[in-house]
């Protein structure tokens, strides 16, 4: 007779199963397999959430960083005839990059901070169509905010599923 590791019950030498923990019993290793069974399911779909997720950050970080550094150079360049752009242009552009890489990194503050610029830039054009009331304004505002919205979408669905 042997003594199951599990249990610490007697248990005949022909129903005796080794493993890496020591003897077990029949019931007591089926039980352990089944457990290592459900581990290894748990940690492959935790893996692949992970996968998807990092995949996912990446997608929204290269949006955004795409988006602001386009908006850095035309702003930087446009502005005073672009008398100031050797700076203006780095200023604008160097914060877009850090935020980017912390959305890649999947830091708390570069969301919010996102989340905030995107809603700037949806809010900034429609108030500035509201103030000038004309229907072509309206169509132009229209225009301008459908970036950083559709940007604020992807980055709210982002910060959820990180969540969750
Ligand atoms: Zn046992």
């Amino acid at each position: 007779m042997e003594t199951c590791v599990e249990r610490g019950a007697a248990v005949a030498t022909a129903d005796a199963e080794w493993s890496e923990a020591g003897l077990r019993c029949r019931p007591c290793g089926q039980r352990a397999e089944i457990i290592g069974h459900v581990r290894t399911a748990v940690a492959n779909d935790a893996a692949v959430a992970e996968r998807k997720l990092r995949g996912r950050a990446g997608n929204v970080a290269r949006a955004h960083g795409l988006v602001w550094s386009v908006t850095a150079i035309v702003f930087g360049c446009s502005y005073d005839h672009g008398a100031h752009a050797a700076w203006l242009v780095p200023l604008l552009a160097v914060p877009a990059v850090v935020v980017s890489l912390a959305i890649v990194g999947r830091q708390a503050w570069a969301y919010w901070t996102a989340i905030a610029i995107d809603v700037a830039a949806v809010a900034l054009p429609l108030g500035a169509a509201a103030t000038a009331g004309s229907g072509d304004a309206w169509m132009v505002a229209g225009l301008a905010a459908t970036v950083p919205a559709l940007l604020l979408i992807v980055m709210l669905s982002l910060r959820r599923r990180q969540r969750q």
